[in-house]
């Protein structure tokens, strides 16, 4: 096996995606570095390794990524691997990576699955462009302002859920990106209950909301992006859109304004929604 630290892909639910590759590289490498050692301890034992297996995680200490480097200056090979999916895709690693360029070994690839291209696979929505955000913060105050960033944002949105989060998740979305908008719930991908299921933001949230199995398991949610086509406002319009805002609700003023210029009533709404909270 050639020296250098080896990230390795593993599956994300179901065996049969493991890579032989991978397969081959866990079997050779000198030490494997794992997220949790007792959960990978289970992948392992399923394919007959047991090659050493150390601890490694955004948190370990300088030890730890010192016996990876050593292994590594008598030339021998390392395998990174997390509890699932890629490593360093919201997944600990990129100090590690980073470090180890740094001093001149090798960091190579074993590419396989992953919840972010698996869900973008079969969402059916554009993936020429798209924007990875992971985690959306747990706050909810934080998580709106994040939102509210990606609101005009053209390429499609994909996001790391946690089960007990998603309700409110999707409430959020609907707030900031308009009812309207697309999303694909995609759970529990390869596995017994694999789940996906595409909506506006209004249709996904009732979904959940009234179905408690859906509020479980591991969750990617693929948010269409802002519709390139979108009517541009022009300033006035704009301007007094947004002054009767102020005094009525969006959906008054929107009608108003539809009223007396022939645009649609719908366009406006989703322009004040746009720039709420500016
Ligand atoms: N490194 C992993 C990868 O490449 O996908 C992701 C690790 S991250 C800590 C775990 C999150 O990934 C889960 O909370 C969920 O949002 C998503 N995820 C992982 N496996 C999944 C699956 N089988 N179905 C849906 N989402 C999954």
């Amino acid at each position: 096996m050639e020296t250098g630290l080896y990230i390795v892909a593993t599956p994300i639910g179901n065996l049969g995606d493991m890579s032989s590759r991978a397969v081959e590289v866990l079997s050779g490498v000198d030490l494997i570095a794992a997220e949790d050692t007792r959960h990978s301890q289970r992948l392992l034992q399923h394919y007959s390794i047991d090659n050493p297996l150390m601890a490694y995680h955004d948190h370990s200490d300088q030890r730890a990524q010192q016996r990876i480097e050593s292994t590594l200056a008598q030339g021998g090979s390392v395998a990174l691997i997390s509890d699932a999916g890629t490593p360093l895709i919201s997944d600990p690693g990129y100090r590690l990576v980073r470090d180890m360029q740094s001093m001149g070994y090798a960091v190579r690839p074993v590419p396989g699955p992953s919840a972010v291209i698996a869900a973008l696979s079969v969402c059916g929505l554009p993936t020429d462009s798209f924007r990875f955000e992971g985690f959306l913060p747990a706050k909810a105050g934080t998580r709106a302002n994040q939102l509210q960033d990606l609101q005009s944002e053209h390429a499609t949105l994909v996001f790391y859920e946690a089960p007990h989060r998603i309700v409110a998740t999707l409430a959020a979305m609907s707030e900031v990106f308009g009812p309207d908008r697309e999303v694909v719930l995609a759970r529990e991908i390869t596995k017994t209950f694999e789940t996906v299921r595409r909506g506006t933001l209004e249709q996904l949230l009732t979904f959940v909301a009234n179905d408690a199995n859906q509020q479980k398991g591991e969750i990617v949610l693929v948010v269409a992006g802002k519709p390139r086509g979108e009517v541009e406002l022009d300033e006035a319009t704009q301007r007094l859109l947004r002054r009767l805002a102020q005094e009525l609700p969006a959906k008054k003023a929107s009608a108003i304004v539809a009223d007396c210029t022939g645009l649609k009533k719908k366009d406006l709404y989703n322009y004040l929604l746009s720039v709420k909270g500016d």
